[in-house]
């Protein structure tokens, strides 16, 4: 609708319509007009949420189809760039809205200055910046590369601002009208942002070109993400438990819960399948607050059962974690199942944390922890957190990642590794736990080294909920045997 009120054609026939309205209909018909029509105009444009972006990129697929259409360099001699910054809320709550404006006028700046004669630029509302190349006979996908990485080059350098210098990172995605089999600019610009969201996926700074198996992924992507909220409804997202060992009493110390789609058509899909159709979407939350509940609710069923299970921890993501009520959601879950925060342990991923300064994620961890709810920093050695961050945050374990404990049983290297990270957390009064422990001699060397709770397929996979009491049955038993088989009863 924006884009019709926007055509030229309709402003200059806007007067004639208007006399023949007042001719026909007399002066009120006039009258509702000339009201009626400026304020379609600012509903479309201004008020109704995501039409000014669609007049945006009505702009760049007009353009894209008007250099299609120009034969003068050859068929097909164009390609269309996606550029989107790696971190763009990074950006807000580091330098606030004026600077983050200030830093995107400075790309596009630098955009234009690396740009031909020709080639075209829009800012999209999304945050995205589109290149739309003039037409040219030598170019081709290697030519796409390189202008790829100049144009990366260019946002990336560091830019001097009034209150210092900063330095952004970006990902860009590319197409040339030659990959596409339907030559329109609207499927060209569609393959351009295929191949962003990609590049996303390897952020900070990667490029990636547009191939027909990207599109097939995010096809089948957007299928995931369209099913997921009627998956929650219909019970299909269920939390599967993997049990946690003390090494040192062999009792089960906690529970980690891990999301599992059990999907009508697919079968049991394993979070990796699912995840990336989630990720930067609100569905994230979705997740986080059904594994929440789930949780819980298994840990009340476990508690009526008798059976010990100190805490259960559950994955949170980035987007649960800068939500301003996140602690409080915490805090409304617990009361409801009538548990105590101590029962719940929030895993945090180590590069989540990295590199946090005072913003509302590093706010909710602290209010998290202030409550009396254990956190994990998860995959700890693969996300380069300070020490200043780690004692800021105040996890309770450090969650040794699996790339250190795979072979640690042999392996000279892996157990130096292992050794570095006990030893900082001993140094900073932290509890630590491997993850992924697959044998039993990994198992007794992560014991042996110091390591005080152990999680892996050694242990139990991931387990769905109607088999964990059964395990937890059976571990007790196996437990109390060992501990007889160790104290030989007395002689009379
Ligand atoms: P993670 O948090 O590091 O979870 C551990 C992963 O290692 C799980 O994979 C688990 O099944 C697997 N694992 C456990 N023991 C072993 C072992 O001995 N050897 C090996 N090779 N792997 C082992 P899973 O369930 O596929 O989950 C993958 C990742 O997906 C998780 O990694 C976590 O980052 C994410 N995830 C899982 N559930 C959730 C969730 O509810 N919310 C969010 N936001 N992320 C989740
Ligand atoms: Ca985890
Ligand atoms: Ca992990």
């Amino acid at each position: 609708m924006a884009a019709q009120l926007r055509r030229p054609g309709l402003a200059v026939s806007l007067s004639g319509l208007a006399l023949a309205v007042y001719w026909m209909a007399g002066e009120l018909a006039l009258l509702a007009l000339s009201a009626g029509f400026p304020l379609a105009f600012l509903l479309a444009g201004r008020l109704l949420p995501g039409v000014p972006v669609a007049a945006v990129s009505d702009q760049v697929i007009d353009r894209l189809d008007a250099v299609l259409q120009d034969r003068t360099q050859g068929p097909n001699q164009t390609g269309c760039f996606v550029l989107q910054f790696d971190d763009p809320s990074w950006l807000c709550d580091r330098h606030g809205r004026t600077r983050q404006s200030e830093i995107l006028a400075a790309c596009i700046g630098g955009i234009r200055g690396a740009m031909r004669p020709g080639d075209m630029l829009f800012p999209l509302e999304d945050g995205s910046l589109v290149v739309v190349l003039a037409p040219s006979q030598r170019l081709d996908l290697e030519g796409m590369v390189r202008i790829a990485g100049r144009l990366q080059l260019v946002v990336q350098q560091p830019m001097a601002l009034a209150d210092g210098s900063v330095h952004v990172t970006c990902c860009i995605g590319f197409c040339h009208a030659r990959q596409l089999a339907t030559q329109s600019g609207r499927a060209l610009l569609e393959a351009a942002q295929v191949a962003v969201d990609e590049a996303l996926r390897h952020r900070p700074g990667a490029l990636r070109s547009y191939t027909d198996e990207l599109a097939l992924t995010r096809y089948a992507r957007d299928i995931l993400r369209k099913g997921f909220a009627s998956a929650v409804d219909a019970g299909q997202i269920r939390a599967y438990f993997q049990p946690q060992l003390s090494t040192d009493s062999g009792e089960v110390s906690g529970v980690e819960a891990l999301a599992r789609w059990h999907h009508p058509e697919r079968g049991c899909l394993p979070p990796g399948e699912f995840l990336p159709a989630l990720e930067g979407t609100d569905l994230m939350k979705l997740l986080g607050r059904e594994m929440l509940n789930q949780s819980l609710a298994a840990l009340s069923a476990w508690d009526r059962a008798g059976l010990r299970v100190p805490t259960v921890a559950v994955n949170f993501s980035t987007q649960d974690l800068r939500d301003p009520q996140f602690p409080e959601q915490l805090a409304w879950a617990l009361d409801r199942h009538d548990l105590p925060p101590l029962r719940l342990t929030v895993e945090v991923l180590e590069s989540v944390v990295a590199g946090l300064e005072d913003d509302i994620i590093t706010r909710n961890i602290a209010r998290v922890t202030a409550m009396g709810c254990g956190v994990d920093l998860d995959d700890f050695g693969t996300g380069n957190a300070s020490i200043t961050a780690i004692r800021s945050f105040a996890p309770r374990r450090l969650k040794i990642d699996r790339s250190f404990v795979r072979g640690v049983d042999h392996a000279r290297d892996q157990q130096k590794l292992v050794t570095a990270v006990l030893s900082l957390a001993e140094q900073l009064g932290l509890e630590t736990l491997a993850e992924g422990v697959e044998t039993q001699a990994e198992h007794a060397m992560l014991a042996q080294l110091g390591c005080g709770h152990v999680q892996g397929f050694v242990i139990a996979r991931p387990l769905p909920p109607d088999e964990v009491m059964g395990w937890l049955i059976q571990h007790r038993e196996r437990l109390a045997k060992a501990l007889r088989i160790n104290m030989p009863a007395r002689q009379p």
